[in-house]
C-alpha cells in the first residue's frame, strides 16, 4: 500500500501498483529515489521536448523569478508574455495574428471552442452553434474538451453534462471519402460553428495516423461552408510530426490554433490560442462591454511560465532543433523498421519523432486491453517509461535522446513482443 494522500490521475489505485518516487531528471532520464534511472520514453506524457531540466529554459524561469512572478493579466502586461506573442506570430501561420494565454491543452481548447461561438454570435448567426468532431479524437478532460472527444469509458459517468456534437468518421486509408461526405453534409445544414480536428496524429485516440492530403481536403471544405476550422495541435505541434506544426504539411492555416504541452519545451504549464483577425474582430466594439471575450484563469499568461515559452521560442531560432527531429526520426523509423523483421505485430506506423505498433491480444485490445498494464510494468522493471495506449505501444522519446538510450527503449520493446 502507498501510505501517500496523493491521487493519480488515470490510475487505479486498487492495483495497488508501485508509484515510483523521482528525485530528479536531466535529458532523457528520470532518476529515481531508490537510485536507479529510467529512460522517458514518452517525453513525461508527451510535453518534454529538448529534454528534461533543459538548461536554457532552467535559467530562463530562474532570471524570471527574480522579477516578476505573477501579475493579472485583465487589463495588464509584462515583457516575457509580449516577447512570447511576437515570438509566436513570427513562426507560426500568418493568418494567425492573435494570441490568447491559458494554462492546458484543454483549457486552450475551451478557449478555442467558446471563441468560435462567440465568433458566430456576434456576427448575428447564433443558429451556427454546433461542433464537428473526428471519431477517436481527444481534446482534453474539461467538460467541454470532453464533450468534443470520443465517449467511451474515460467519460462514461459525465455522459449528463457533455453537449452534443456532429461526429465525422476517422479517415482511415481508402476510407477518406466517407469522412468528406459526413462532413460536407454536416456544413451543409448552415448550423455548424467549427471543426476541431488534432492534425495528422489523433494521439490518446491510438496514436493514429492520416494524410496531410486529408487534412487539406477537410480544411478546403469547411472554408467552402465559412465553418471555422479549429487546429488542436497540443500534441502535434513543436516538432512532433516531423515540422514545427502539422498544418505545415498539409500547406493550410486553420482559422484557430491551440497549442501547450511543448510550448515551455514541457518545463511548466502554459498554452495558447492562436485566432485569425475575423475571430478577434467579432468580439471588437469601441464601446460594448458586453461583447468582449470572456475568459481567464488567475494565473493566464504567468510571467515564469511565460518566460519559459520565450526561451523554448529562442532554442527554436537559434538551435538545429529541425535537424535535430529529422534525425530522431529517421531512428524512429529505422528501429520499427528492424523489429519488423524479426519480430510479429501489427501496423507499424511512424510519423515524425512518433513511432507506434500494435501487440496482438487476446482480448478485444482498445484502451482497457488488459494487457496494457502489464506492459506498463515490465517496461518500467527494464528502467523504460512508456505508457500504452491498450495494446498500441508507441514511442515519443525528448529531442535529445541518445543512440544508446533510445536503443534500450526499443529493445525492451522487442522483449515485449515476444513476451506478450
Ligand atoms: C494532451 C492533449 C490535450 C489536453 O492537454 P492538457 O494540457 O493535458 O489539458 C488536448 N488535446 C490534445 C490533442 C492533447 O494531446
Amino acid at each position: 500500500m502507498n501510505p501517500s494522500s496523493v491521487w493519480h490521475p488515470f490510475t487505479q489505485h486498487g492495483r495497488g501498483e508501485p508509484i515510483p518516487l523521482v528525485t530528479s531528471a536531466s535529458g532523457a532520464l528520470l532518476h529515481l529515489a531508490d537510485g536507479s534511472r529510467v529512460i522517458d520514453g514518452i517525453s513525461s506524457w508527451w510535453v518534454t521536448t529538448h529534454g528534461h531540466c533543459n538548461p536554457r529554459i532552467m535559467q530562463a524561469i530562474a532570471d524570471q523569478a527574480g522579477k516578476l512572478d505573477q501579475l493579472i493579466f485583465a487589463g495588464w502586461t509584462h515583457e516575457p508574455a509580449e516577447t512570447v506573442a511576437a515570438g509566436l506570430r513570427q513562426i507560426m501561420p500568418q493568418s494567425l495574428t492573435r494570441v490568447f494565454f491559458s494554462d492546458s491543452g484543454s483549457t486552450s481548447v475551451e478557449v478555442a471552442l467558446k471563441m468560435a461561438l462567440g465568433y458566430w454570435h456576434w456576427r448575428g448567426e447564433a443558429q451556427r452553434s454546433r461542433i464537428l468532431v473526428m471519431e477517436h479524437s481527444y481534446h482534453g478532460d474539461t467538460i467541454g474538451a470532453m464533450s468534443v472527444g470520443e465517449r467511451g469509458v474515460f467519460n462514461q459517468p459525465y455522459t449528463p453534462l457533455l453537449f452534443d456534437v456532429g461526429r465525422i468518421p476517422f479517415p482511415a486509408q481508402g476510407g477518406e471519402q466517407a469522412t468528406y461526405d459526413a462532413l460536407e453534409a454536416f456544413c451543409r445544414e448552415g448550423t455548424t460553428a467549427a471543426l476541431i480536428v488534432e492534425p495528422l496524429v489523433l494521439g490518446a485516440g491510438g496514436m493514429l495516423f492520416y494524410a496531410p492530403e486529408v487534412l487539406a481536403e477537410m480544411r478546403r471544405i469547411c472554408a467552402a461552408h465559412g465553418v471555422l476550422f479549429i487546429a488542436d495541435e497540443v500534441m502535434t505541434g513543436w516538432g512532433r510530426t516531423g515540422t514545427l506544426i502539422a498544418c505545415e504539411q498539409a500547406g493550410i492555416e486553420p482559422d484557430i490554433l491551440c497549442l501547450s504541452k511543448g510550448l515551455t519545451g514541457g518545463a511548466v504549464p502554459l498554452a495558447v490560442t492562436m485566432a485569425s483577425e475575423p475571430i478577434f474582430e467579432a468580439h471588437w466594439h469601441a464601446e460594448d462591454r458586453a461583447r468582449m471575450f470572456f475568459h481567464s484563469s488567475s494565473y493566464t499568461a504567468n510571467p515564469l511560465a511565460c518566460a519559459a515559452a520565450a526561451e523554448n521560442l529562442a532554442i527554436w531560432r537559434e538551435e538545429p532543433v529541425l535537424e535535430r527531429i529529422s534525425a530522431l526520426a529517421r531512428k524512429q523509423a529505422d528501429w520499427i523498421d528492424k523489429l519488423g523483421q524479426v519480430y510479429h505485430f501489427d501496423n507499424p506506423r511512424t510519423c515524425g519523432t512518433i513511432a507506434a505498433l500494435d501487440i496482438k491480444v487476446n482480448d478485444e485490445g482498445g484502451y482497457m486491453s488488459d494487457v496494457s498494464p502489464h506492459l506498463q510494468a515490465f517496461f518500467r522493471e527494464r528502467g523504460v517509461l512508456l505508457r500504452p495506449l491498450g495494446n498500441t505501444i508507441y514511442v515519443m522519446p525528448p529531442y535529445c535522446i541518445t543512440d544508446d538510450e533510445l536503443a534500450e527503449v526499443w529493445d525492451a520493446i522487442g522483449e515485449a513482443v515476444i513476451a506478450f
